[in-house]
């Protein structure tokens, strides 16, 4: 089937690596429209199905695959964010009004991983990921207690934004990172042993952060050591993003996706007309990359798949 470019879409290479990525007649597809702030992918691959959130319209959305329509998965959502999945197939969600990390249980009932740290509430949890141990790293900045169109406006508890590490067999959750302004979107390196983090405190500071940070993993697989700027953002900020399985990071920015080599070079971008807050490898072989973009749910085929790994 040949599908016409979509207005505004397209592939632009910025590095020849970038050409070994992309194939060369796949079109960006629009799949659905319709949400205020699309965020959150998260694919499930023993439905065939990908789960976002439309956070100001409170509401978790769910496309299936099999049949190409969309439907509300769960209304209200509390104002849910990132969402990723854990070994077992469960949903993890980040909810800002209700200030928590969830997951969804084989029954279909929520569970509590994370609501505070040291009998303070969390802020508004923002973007998940499950490690190998089944930990669950999630950031807090406080974009939903800011407003009311997000969540709720309330005063911070704890007063900072940090990154967490959640156990959810014990209940523990500690800080791994203490020295953001605003992380937001988080994914770990295919082996492990860096954690890759955006901080988008330059959305209420002027010369705030823009760019994704680059922390090692100690040997201890819970805990970080030293970290550097991978990445800065040449357009708008860098929100959520997922690595690939050569350890590429595609990540959202104010124009579309940009891809990233494991060396810090920006070689591509896909163009995408709106604002793109994140995106997530799926489809049976996880080389179709779904791109939550403001109001619609993206796609396009890739020659790239993405980290076999839970998150
Ligand atoms: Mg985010």
């Amino acid at each position: 089937m040949f599908y016409g470019q979509l207005e505004g879409t397209g592939v632009e290479i910025l590095d020849p690596r970038f050409q070994d990525c992309i194939i060369g007649h796949a079109r960006v597809e629009r799949l659905w429209t319709g949400a205020r702030w699309s965020e959150g992918p998260a694919w499930f691959p023993a439905g065939r199905y990908l789960i976002w959130s439309d956070i100001p319209n409170n509401r978790l959305l769910r496309y299936d695959d099999c049949g190409g329509n969309v439907a509300v998965f769960r209304q209200p959502s509390n104002n849910a964010n990132g969402n990723t999945v854990d070994a077992q197939g469960r949903l993890i969600t980040c909810e800002h009004l209700a200030r928590r990390v969830t997951r969804t249980e084989h029954d279909g009932s929520i569970r509590v991983i994370a609501d505070s740290y040291k009998g303070k509430r969390l802020n508004s949890p923002n973007d998940a990921v499950v490690k190998s141990d089944g930990s669950i790293w999630f950031t807090d900045p406080s974009y939903g207690i800011l407003t009311d169109y997000e969540g709720k406006r309330a005063k911070s508890e704890i007063g900072a934004c940090h990154v967490y590490r959640a156990d959810p067999d014990t209940g523990e959750v500690a800080i791994v990172a203490d020295d953001f302004d605003k992380p937001n979107g988080l994914a770990f390196s295919p082996d492990e042993t860096f954690l890759y983090v955006a901080d988008t405190g330059a959305t209420h500071r002027p010369d705030g952060p823009k760019h994704i940070r680059k922390l090692s993993v100690h040997a201890d697989g819970r805990s970080l050591g030293g970290s550097t700027i991978f990445a800065e953002c040449t357009e708008g900020l860098f929100d959520g993003f997922r690595v690939d399985e050569d350890g590429r990071i595609w990540t959202s920015a104010g124009d579309g996706v940009h891809c990233y080599d494991p060396d810090g070079t920006l070689i591509g971008k896909i163009r995408i007309p709106e604002i793109v807050s994140n995106v997530c490898f799926g489809g049976a072989q996880l080389n179709r990359l779904f791109i939550t973009g403001t109001t619609s749910l993206y796609s396009i085929y890739l020659a790239v798949n993405g980290a076999n790994r839970i998150g």
